[in-house]
């Protein structure tokens, strides 16, 4: 398998979800790999402005504020608010762990670790920084995505702020606009005011987060507004001007909001810049993205491109999967085991909402037949202890096979109950079906129970 014409049998760029895939799948087996990374740690974007510290930071404010909101604590006078130096303490310690942990994959795997920026010279090989270049029979980019920046907007202004900025904001504003209500959006919105800042949600489309199932997007969006985040929908930009006291936001449509800070949430660009792809036949789209087809191979078949680079669905989950099958395609096996058309998602607002499989649109643009089955949190022993009442689990069935073809939720933990749900729905040869959850014993109290709950009250539909 090695090939003594080469450095490396495998060279990544990158070293997010996507590269350390790519990485460990191939040094598992057998292959020389090397990689790089321009970043100072390893771990990408996931562990150092992403996935990570915007999750960590959402947990230390929604425990910190659940507990502050306890009235015993208040009854003892306890009523500090905490900044947000204190709560983004917490997130340092955490994404040192990732990365100590990240970076024992690359030692205990011999690969070895090049920091730096990654430029093709030609197709064949790269050069780090400039240095002498790196020759190797494949390439796996994995160089990720970061915010779009619109010329019109000062992103040097204090006030204003993107997703990878807002984690080191200083002082606690306020109020928040966040522009562009997709799932960093939303998610930021959410988190945000669940701290007690006023949040306004600015949305270009009719609906949040469109993808999902219309009764999520109907329960997201009213507990948001509940909570009183005030949501604008349809909305264009005209012009964010930052002042000494705040950031006027001017919309299309003749609105003006001013708040403290801007988060600007609207659209991201693949990092192929600079990339040295000028030197090779692969051409990055406006937004930055390399296309790829079915095996995540580029227009030149040695060079492969998988993770935010490519574009949807920018989850860090899809992207290690993805890193993993284009592995498997240079190593000659086999990806059809990795199921990368089954990717779940889980959007960490309050409540949190996850799914998986076609939403009740999709089926019912295709004419299949299904019938719903419901839970409501509410109903379930688990959630009347944790005082957690706010979420459903809704399953979607073929009406003539009981074939699961969608699991939605929401709620607390809803990204990890959908996985049950996935489990057997990826069952084959007739054992995803519907009559599993009413056949199983589950623990009791658990919020799993829910899935019987919903067969139960789906399969009462049927006549
Ligand atoms: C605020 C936020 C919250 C998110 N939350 C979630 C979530 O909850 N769940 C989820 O699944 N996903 C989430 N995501 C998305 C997730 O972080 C990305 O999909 C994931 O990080 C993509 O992985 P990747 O390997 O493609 O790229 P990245 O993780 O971005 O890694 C790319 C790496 O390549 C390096 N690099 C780039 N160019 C070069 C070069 N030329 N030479 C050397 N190195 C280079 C970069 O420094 C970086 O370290 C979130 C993203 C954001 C911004």
């Amino acid at each position: 398998m090695n090939d003594s014409n080469f450095d490396y049998d495998l060279f990544v760029i990158g070293t997010g979800p996507g590269g350390e895939g790519a990485a460990m799948q191939c040094a598992k087996n057998g292959m020389r790999v090397g990689v790089a990374e321009r970043y100072r740690q390893i771990g990408g974007g996931c562990t150092h402005w992403g996935t990570i510290p915007s999750k960590a930071l959402r947990y230390a404010i929604t425990s910190t504020m659940t507990a502050l909101k306890n009235p015993a604590l208040r009854e003892m006078g306890i009523t500090t608010t905490p900044t947000l130096e204190q709560l983004r303490r917490g997130t340092e310690s955490i994404i040192g762990q990732q990365v100590t942990m990240r970076q024992s994959f690359y030692d205990r795997n011999n690969v070895p670790v090049y920091h730096g920026q990654a430029r093709f010279v030609d197709d064949h090989s790269v050069s780090i920084d400039g240095d002498e270049p790196i020759r190797a029979k494949h390439f796996v980019i994995a160089t990720g995505s970061r915010p779009f920046r619109p010329a019109n907007v000062d992103f040097k202004h204090p006030r204003i702020f993107e997703s990878d900025t807002v984690l080191g904001m200083k002082e606690k504003p306020t109020s928040m606009c966040v522009y562009g209500a997709g799932v960093i959006g939303v998610e930021y919105a959410s988190m945000f005011r669940n701290l007690g800042i006023k949040v306004n949600l600015i949305n270009t489309r009719g609906k949040l987060l469109e993808f999902l199932d219309d009764e999520i997007i109907d329960a997201i969006s009213y507990h948001l507004r509940d909570q009183g985040v005030v949501i604008r929908h349809n909305e264009t930009l005209e012009s964010i001007e930052g002042g000494p006291d705040g950031v006027v936001l001017e919309l299309k449509s003749g609105k003006r909001v001013k708040s403290d800070v801007l988060l600007w949430a609207n659209g991201r660009s693949g990092n192929t810049d600079d990339l040295g792809l000028e030197n090779l036949e692969v051409v990055a789209n406006n937004r930055g993205q390399i296309q790829v087809d079915e095996h995540f191979q580029s227009v030149v078949p040695h060079i492969y491109a998988v993770g935010d680079v490519i574009g949807v669905p920018s989850l860090a989950s899809a992207a290690y999967t993805q890193g993993r099958a284009a592995g498997m395609h240079i190593l000659g096996q086999a990806d059809g085991n990795l199921r990368l058309h089954d990717i779940p998602t889980g959007i960490y607002t309050s409540p949190e909402i996850s799914s998986v499989g076609k939403t009740e649109r999709e089926l019912t643009e295709s004419c299949i037949p299904y019938e719903v089955g419901q839970a409501q949190f509410k109903s379930l022993a688990r959630a009347q202890i944790t005082g957690q009442t706010t979420g459903m689990l809704k399953l979607l069935f073929h009406r003539d096979t009981l074939e699961i073809l969608g699991v939605h939720c929401f709620g607390a933990n809803a990204s990890e109950i959908v996985h049950i749900g996935q489990a057997i729905m990826s069952q084959p040869g007739g054992q995803n079906t519907v009559t599993y959850f009413v056949e199983t014993t589950f623990n009791y109290p658990t919020m799993a129970e829910a899935y019987r709950v919903a067969a139960l009250n789906g399969l009462n539909r049927l006549f």
